[in-house]
C-alpha cells in the first residue's frame, strides 16, 4: 500500500545479544512483537482514514490506471502491476474481478479480468492475464500494456459468498487462467486462523511450467488444512518428474470421473463446497461428472 500520511516512527527489533536465552516470562522479543503489532494495526488504521477521503472505484465508471510494472509468470501468462489516480482508492473483496475496455479502430471492447492482490481497501491492484495468439484483447495487451501505459477499468464486481466454517470441505477445481478466482477464495480460507475448513486443489492444466501460482500453492501447503494436486494433460513423457520443485502430487492425465469418485472428500459429501473455474467446457464436463457421483448442483459455484 501507498504511504499516505505521515505513520508512527517503526520499533526497533532489539539485538540477538539483547536476549539472555534463558526463556524469560517476558522476553525482549515477545515485547517487540507485541510493539509490532500495536505499530501495524495504528498504521492500517491510518492508512485505512486517509484512503476513505478517497473516491472508491465503482462497477459503474471506467477510471484510469497506470501499468506500474509488468512481469512474465509461465509461457503467455502475465502480471500486472496497476495503480489507481491519486485521488482514488478501491475496496475489493476475494473472487470479485475488474472489467477492462480497451480501443479498437472504431469501437471499443471489454474484458473482465479476476483481482488476485490482497483483497481490502488499496490503491494498487493486481490482475493476471493470459494472452491467447487469436484473442482480441490479448493482441491489444501483447503490444500496448507496457509499463506507464494507462488502462480504463470499472468494478469490482461479482461476490463470493463463502462464509467461514460453513463446510468442514472445500474442494476447488480449476483449469488454466481459471485458478485466478479459486486461488483468492483459497487464501481467504487459508489464511484466517479461526477458518477450521479444509480446502482440496484439483488443478488442470497442459504441462508443468503452466502451473501457475506453483510457489504459492506450496507454501500453502504447510497448511494442516490444505492440500493440492495438479493433472497435467500433456506431459506423456512425465517431464515434471525432472522439473518438480516443491514435491507436488501430480497425475498425468485429464481430471475424470473415477479420480473424483475416489477421492476421499468426495465421500464425505455432507460438508461440501465446490468452487469451479476452467473453461465453459471444462465447467460442464466435471459438473457432469460430480452430479453423477451424487454431489447436489446447488453444492457447486462456477464463475
Ligand atoms: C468473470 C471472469 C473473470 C476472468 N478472469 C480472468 C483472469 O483473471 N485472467 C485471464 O487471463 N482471463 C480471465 N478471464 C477471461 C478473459 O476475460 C478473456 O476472455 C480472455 O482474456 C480472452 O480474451 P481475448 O479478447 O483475448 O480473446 P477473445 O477474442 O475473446 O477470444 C478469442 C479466442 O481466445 C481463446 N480463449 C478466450 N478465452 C479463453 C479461455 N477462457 N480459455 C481458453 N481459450 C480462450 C479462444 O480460442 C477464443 O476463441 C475471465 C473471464 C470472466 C468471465
Amino acid at each position: 500500500m501507498d504511504r499516505l500520511v505521515n505513520l508512527p516512527p517503526e520499533p526497533l527489533k532489539p539485538e540477538e545479544s539483547q536476549c539472555c536465552g534463558q526463556g524469560c516470562q517476558f522476553c525482549v522479543f515477545d515485547t517487540y512483537k507485541q510493539e509490532l503489532l500495536i505499530w501495524q494495526r495504528k498504521c492500517k488504521e491510518l492508512e485505512t482514514c486517509q484512503l476513505e477521503k478517497n473516491t472508491k472505484m465503482n462497477p459503474e465508471t471506467y477510471v484510469d490506471c497506470v501499468i506500474e510494472s509488468v512481469e512474465p509468470v509461465c509461457p503467455s501468462v502475465f502480471l500486472f502491476h496497476f495503480k489507481l489516480p491519486e485521488n482514488h482508492c478501491m475496496e475489493f473483496s476475494a473472487s470479485q474481478h475488474l472489467i477492462a475496455r480497451e480501443s479498437t479502430s472504431n469501437s471499443t471492447i471489454s474484458r473482465p479480468y479476476t483481482l488476485i492482490s490482497s483483497p481490502g481497501l488499496v490503491k494498487k491492484f493486481t490482475v493476471l492475464i493470459k494472452l491467447y495468439d487469436n484473442g482480441m484483447m490479448s493482441n491489444i495487451i501483447k503490444r500496448k500494456w507496457l509499463t506507464g501505459k494507462v488502462v480504463s477499468w470499472r468494478g469490482p464486481i461479482g461476490q463470493c459468498d463463502y462464509k467461514p466454517n460453513s463446510y468442514r470441505n472445500v474442494l476447488m477445481i480449476a483449469a488454466g487462467t481459471g485458478i485466478t478466482p479459486l486461488y483468492q477464495i483459497t487464501k481467504l480460507i487459508i489464511d484466517n486462523p479461526d477458518d477450521e475448513t479444509r480446502v482440496f486443489l484439483l488443478y488442470g492444466c497442459r504441462t508443468y511450467s503452466e502451473i501457475i501460482f506453483q510457489r504459492e500453492f506450496h507454501q500453502l501447503q504447510d497448511y494442516w488444512n490444505f492440500k493440492a494436486c495438479y493433472f497435467l494433460s500433456d506431459d506423456e513423457n512425465q517431464d515434471a518428474e525432472t522439473l518438480k520443485r516443491h514435491n507436488e502430487e501430480i497425475i498425468y492425465h485429464k481430471l475424470d470421473e473415477e479420480t473424483l469418485k475416489e477421492m476421499s472428500v468426495i465421500k464425505q459429501s455432507d460438508s461440501l463446497r465446490v468452487y469451479l473455474c476452467g473453461s465453459k467446457a471444462f465447467d460442464k464436463k466435471i459438473i457432469e461428472y460430480l452430479t453423477k457421483i451424487g454431489i447436489e448442483k446447488s453444492s457447486i459455484i462456477t464463475f
